[in-house]
């Protein structure tokens, strides 16, 4: 093959191919020249152009599979002399460290959909490699788009648990574009103050919704800094404060049930396995059935049961008007039911009820946030331990944010 025509098959700027080492049927070792007319070097140090050339030296870069097989380009980079009194080598856009630009996009946008250790057994890297990859081309983007905060209009802010034990990250969803647009290690006030932070003063006067679990810290930072901003504690956290209430009761009358050898079938009933049942929002044949037989065997669940369904029909209610008294009615029931963990959710919610109320003023699709945190929890499932915390921020970016390869094209 001439040379020719492989230069214009790799198709990469300023670059011909002058030579052919070792081209095996599952790789291609190319030697090429970067043209002459590029101009001076640019220094890798400081960005700037330098007209010293000190000297070159050698590199083998990997670019995208041609053909088939694997391709390796080696070449020679300048360094010049850097005005701060070192040498550097020069920088080519077109390369991202050992690999063309192109090839680590490539792998970049793998590992939007899949593991990196399958993203490395499709190019035949290894683990760490793809890690270092993709690590550094989504610090890059998360520089280039979001850096400054893209300001929203309204936003949801939520904290989800990334490792065993009390690791948390808080991210800030804009609700309007449906991604998370800023996140951080931890949690709490200080946390959320650092988000509002990054926003100018009238970016700020302009968030119109804020959407979250009603914490204290988040509350308070967020009265502070989103002044104009109607505070809303909406469905979706409320909905999962119900379910782990639910939940609570279900384990209690379960620990009661497997004490007692006559109890044997409500103890299967309240299983975990059949937990889900019990969780599920949807009415279902198999779920009215369990409710069924719930009612006659244990009166508790069957009540949480029930508190958990008459919450969900306060949601029909068009208007706060209407909904307030269905709220009231709904603390005092939960008050007087004798469940300890719907007592405590009833108090919870009666001290945050103004919040409550607020998502009858603007209806905050809940959908995203539930959407983004399953995401999330997929995401988890998919890393193999993500050593550093800033690597798991940006893997949040990419699979729910504004770093998501797919929402390009
Ligand atoms: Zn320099």
């Amino acid at each position: 093959m001439h040379f020719e025509t492989i230069t214009e098959l790799l198709n990469l700027p300023d670059i011909v191919v002058v030579d052919a080492l070792d081209c095996g049927d599952n790789h291609l070792h190319l030697v090429v020249d970067v043209a002459d007319n590029i101009g001076p070097p640019i220094c890798s140090w400081c960005g700037a152009e330098h007209t010293s050339v000190h000297s070159r030296g050698q590199m083998r870069a990997e670019d995208l599979p041609l053909l088939g097989r694997r391709v390796f380009l080696y070449l020679e980079k300048r360094k010049c002399r850097c005005p701060d009194g070192g040498i550097h080598v020069e920088h080519l856009t077109w390369l991202h460290g050992r690999y063309t630009r192109r090839f680590a996009e490539q792998i970049n946008r793998l590992t939007a959909i899949t593991t990196n250790t399958e993203a490395g057994w499709f190019f035949g890297l290894d683990d760490e490699v793809v890690y270092r990859i993709d690590r550094a081309m989504l610090q890059e983007k998360a520089d280039d788009l979001l850096a400054p905060t893209p300001a929203p209009r309204a936003m949801s802010v939520d904290e989800v648990a990334w490792k065993k034990g009390h690791s948390y990250v808080t991210n800030v969803v804009d609700i309007d574009k449906r991604a998370v647009i800023w996140n951080h290690d931890k949690h709490g006030k200080a946390v959320l103050d650092g988000f509002y932070e990054t926003l100018t003063e009238s970016e700020r006067a302009a968030i119109e919704v804020v959407a979250c679990d009603g914490a204290k810290g988040f509350l308070s930072s967020s009265r502070y800094y989103a002044k104009n901003a109607l505070i809303v504690l909406d469905h979706f956290h409320v909905k999962s404060y119900l379910s782990a209430a639910m939940d609570d009761v279900r384990k209690q009358e379960l620990a009661k049930a497997k004490k007692d050898s006559t109890q044997e079938e409500l103890a299967g009933l309240l299983h975990c396995k059949q937990r889900f049942i019990l969780l599920r929002n949807k009415p279902s044949r198999k779920k009215t059935q369990v409710l069924k037989r719930l009612e006659q065997l244990n009166e508790p669940v069957y009540k949480a049961m029930l508190l958990k369904e008459q919450f969900a029909t306060i949601y029909e209610y068009r208007q706060k008007k209407d909904a307030q008294p269905a709220l009231r009615a709904w603390i005092g029931d939960a008050l007087r039911s004798g469940l300890a963990p719907f007592k405590e959710l009833a108090m919870k919610l009666f001290r945050k009820r103004h919040y409550v109320l607020n998502f009858f003023e603007q209806r905050i699709t809940s959908a995203i946030s539930e959407g983004i945190n399953n995401k999330i929890k997929r995401l988890k499932r998919m890393a193999y331990g993500y050593r550093d915390v800033a690597y798991f921020l940006l893997k949040i970016h990419q699979h729910c944010g504004l770093l998501n390869p797919r929402r390009f094209n």
